[in-house]
C-alpha cells in the first residue's frame, strides 16, 4: 500500500508545531481517577452519557470503559454561530438525541470548555427535558476566556492554559483528532 505523503515526511505525531502538554499515559491515569470518582457518584442511578460531537468522542471511549455501572450513551451535535471567531452563545443542533432523558441522569461529555457559551445554552436545551439530573465532565477546562463563569463543570480531565490544544479528540480544521496526547499547536497562535 502507498504511504500518505505529507510534507517532508512529517507524520501527525511528529508534528513540530506539536508541544505536548498532557501524554497518552498521563491522560490514562486522570481517565481511571474521573471513571471510578463517577462510579462511586452514579451507584444505583440510571446513568446517560451525552457525547457532545465530535471532539468528546476519544473522551467519551475511554472514560465509559472506566465506569462501572450500567448505562447508555447518545450523541448531539451542535453548530455554535460565531460573531467573527467569538461564539455568540446561539447554537443550532444538527443532530439531536435518539432517546427521550425524561427520569435518567444524564451527564454530558464535552471536549473542552472555553467560553463556554455553547455548554451553557446546550444544558439550558437538555434541562428542559424532565431529566432527575444533568452534570458535565469535560475533559479540558481553559478557564481563562471564560464568558459564563456561573457555569459548573461537574468532572474536569485537566485545566489548560489559555492556549489552541489540539488531540484526544480536539482539530484544528479537522486535523489532529488522533492524536493520543494532548498537544499547544503552536502554528495555529502564530497564525491569529
Ligand atoms: P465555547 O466554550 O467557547 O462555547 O466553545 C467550546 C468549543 O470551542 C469546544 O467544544 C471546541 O470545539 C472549541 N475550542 C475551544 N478551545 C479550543 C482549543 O484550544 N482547541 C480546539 N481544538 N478547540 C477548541
Amino acid at each position: 500500500m502507498e504511504a500518505i505523503q505529507t510534507p517532508s515526511n512529517v507524520t501527525e505525531f511528529t508534528d513540530p508545531s506539536l508541544e505536548v502538554l498532557f501524554s497518552a499515559e498521563q491522560i490514562r491515569e486522570r481517565i481511571r481517577e474521573l471513571g471510578r470518582t463517577i462510579t462511586s457518584d452514579y451507584q444505583g442511578k440510571e446513568l446517560v452519557l451525552v457525547g457532545v460531537l465530535k471532539g468528546s468522542c476519544i473522551f467519551m471511549a475511554d472514560l465509559m470503559r472506566e465506569i462501572d455501572l450500567p448505562l447508555t450513551i447518545d450523541f448531539m451535535s451542535v453548530s455554535s454561530y460565531k460573531d467573527g471567531t467569538v461564539s455568540t452563545g446561539d447554537v443550532e443542533i444538527l443532530k439531536d438525541l435518539s432517546n427521550p432523558i425524561r427520569g435518567k441522569h444524564v451527564l454530558v461529555i464535552e471536549d473542552i470548555v472555553d467560553t463556554g457559551l455553547t455548554l451553557t445554552r446546550l444544558l439550558e436545551i437538555l434541562g428542559s427535558r424532565g431529566a432527575d439530573s444533568i452534570r458535565l465532565a469535560s475533559f479540558l477546562d481553559k478557564p481563562e476566556p471564560r464568558i459564563k463563569k456561573e457555569l459548573v463543570i461537574d468532572y474536569t480531565g485537566f485545566v489548560v492554559p489559555n492556549r489552541f490544544v489540539v488531540g484526544y479528540g480536539l482539530d484544528a480544521a479537522g486535523r489532529y483528532r488522533n492524536l493520543p496526547f494532548i498537544a499547544v499547536l503552536t502554528s495555529a497562535e502564530t497564525k491569529t
